[in-house]
């Protein structure tokens, strides 16, 4: 298990799976190549908040390629009533993205729906081309077939918080991703 720094909300953790220093190595070595494979085109980037907000922000630090960025919010009504829906766009682009070379950036694949909605979404919009980007993958838990162009790291079928990704609306800012300690995972008081 990767060595956790002295970050209070590590204590809620049951295991770091992926630690800060990994994260920070990974994400420079992910804008490195993604720059590559644009070349020096301009990207216009459409990241899906709350999740992919710190990746988004960490990752576009490493991509020194002229940047467009906008954000769209999904309600993917995990672990409701209403999960079995497709997933909604709560907040839609800003930016006109026809003719334009699109990266959506997200903080984990899971079952695939999501990416699967927004990348018609945006198909729907005529991009010079469209490539997909995660922090996290994954991939045993596919529901819908989607593979990622560029990926950070591929993780078990865990329940994972940290670095973006919360529960209940904690541990964003945790600097490292990890899978919390059972009895934290559905206190009451939270519901
Ligand atoms: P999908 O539509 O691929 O099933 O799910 C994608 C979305 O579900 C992600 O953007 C994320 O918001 C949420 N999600 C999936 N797995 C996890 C996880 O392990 N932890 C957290 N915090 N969110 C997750
Ligand atoms: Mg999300």
């Amino acid at each position: 298990m990767p060595k956790a720094t002295s970050f209070p909300l590590h204590a809620d953790l049951e295991t770091v799976l992926v630690s800060e220093t990994e994260i920070k190595k990974r994400v420079k070595k992910l804008g490195a190549e993604i720059a590559a494979s644009y070349g020096n085109e301009e990207i216009t980037v459409v990241s899906i908040i709350n999740g992919a907000i710190l990746f988004t922000a960490d990752l576009l630090r490493e991509i020194p390629n002229p940047i467009r960025l906008d954000c769209i919010r999904i309600a993917s009504y995990r672990n409701d009533t209403k999960s079995h829906g497709k997933p909604q766009l709560l907040q839609s682009l800003t930016l006109d993205i026809s003719n334009r070379h699109v990266l959506l950036i997200d903080d984990i694949l899971d079952t695939g729906k999501t990416f699967s909605v927004v990348v018609d979404m945006i198909r729907k919009l005529n991009p010079a081309s469209l490539r997909t980007c995660v922090l996290l993958d994954k991939r045993g838990r596919r529901e819908v077939e989607f593979e990622a162009d560029f990926v950070g790291f591929q993780i078990p079928d865990k329940f994972v918080v940290g670095y973006g990704l919360d529960f209940a609306e904690r541990y964003r800012n945790l600097p490292c991703i990890g899978v919390l300690k059972p009895n934290l995972q559905n206190p009451p008081e939270w519901a």
